[in-house]
């Protein structure tokens, strides 16, 4: 079969040679949100498809016989364009999505970054682990102090907000001293699930969390393991 991945997750990685060792010609596809994207090890292409349409006639032009959703948890557009799309071009769809984190003592749930930071006092020491994009709510908190850690640069900062520029995995205890190191008070993050390394960190510093609740996400088949992703393509007649 002819599979397009889209990707940009730990998961989508893991799974790319998966399924070309399974004997399907596989195309990843990546959004280009980071400058230095990892290596698929199978062919890979880079940048927005155009919307639905755009997509539509991507899959139809290169016969793509399924398509298999491996955006991250909080990727709000795609998933919704990937479902149209298939739709349209009727083909087989597969959302493959990482179980978020269950509830922990210390949590706070928000569905914004506005209404998580609304409660914060001018004293608050920020860790915020919710990527480089939308700081608006935490720039127009100038009383509070607030450390941002992306992989890419999340470019120029205002004085009460510093960068550190890190690529995962990073373990509990290196999660513990950093919150130690600058003092923090509340960490900001956002339910993506997987490795619970700097929630382990939080719970043993005393650290509250402020937790971002995931999006919606399209109706249609998901599974939460790249193995699974195998035993559905199983189940789908070539064309
Ligand atoms: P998004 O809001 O769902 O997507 C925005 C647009 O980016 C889409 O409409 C699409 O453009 C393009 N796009 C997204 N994923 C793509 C893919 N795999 N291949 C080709 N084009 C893609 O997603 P986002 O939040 O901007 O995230 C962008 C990428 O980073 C996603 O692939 C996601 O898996 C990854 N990522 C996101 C987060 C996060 O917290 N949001 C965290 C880690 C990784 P067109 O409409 O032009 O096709």
């Amino acid at each position: 079969m002819k599979v397009l991945l889209l990707g940009g997750t730990h998961e989508a990685r893991l799974l790319a040679p998966l399924i070309a060792r399974s004997g399907h010609h596989i195309t990843a596809s990546l959004a280009g949100a980071t400058t230095a994207p990892a290596d698929y090890g199978v062919p890979t292409r880079v940048g927005g498809f155009g919307g639905v349409e755009g997509l539509r006639n991507w899959l139809e032009r290169h016969q793509i016989t399924c398509l298999i959703d491996a955006t991250h948890p909080f990727a709000r557009q795609m998933p919704f364009n990937a479902a149209a799309a298939a739709t349209k071009a009727g083909i087989d769809r597969l959302r493959l999505l990482r179980p978020g984190w269950a509830q922990r003592p210390h949590w706070r749930n928000f569905d914004t970054l506005d209404e998580a930071c609304q409660g914060l006092k001018p004293q608050d020491r920020v860790l915020v682990t919710t990527g480089r994009e939308d700081l608006a709510p935490m720039q127009r908190r100038v009383a509070t102090r607030f450390w941002v850690r992306s992989i890419d640069s999340p470019g120029d900062l205002p004085a009460h907000m510093t960068s550190i520029r890190a690529r995962p995995p990073f373990s509990t205890e290196s999660e513990e001293a950093l919150m130690q190191t600058h003092r923090i008070t509340h960490l900001l993050t956002k339910n993506s699930g997987g490795d619970p390394a700097k929630l382990d960190a939080a719970d043993r510093a005393g650290v509250p969390v402020l937790m971002i609740r995931r999006p919606p996400q399209p109706t249609g088949p998901v599974v939460c393991d790249p193995n699974d992703v195998l035993d559905w393509l199983a189940t789908l007649a070539p064309r």
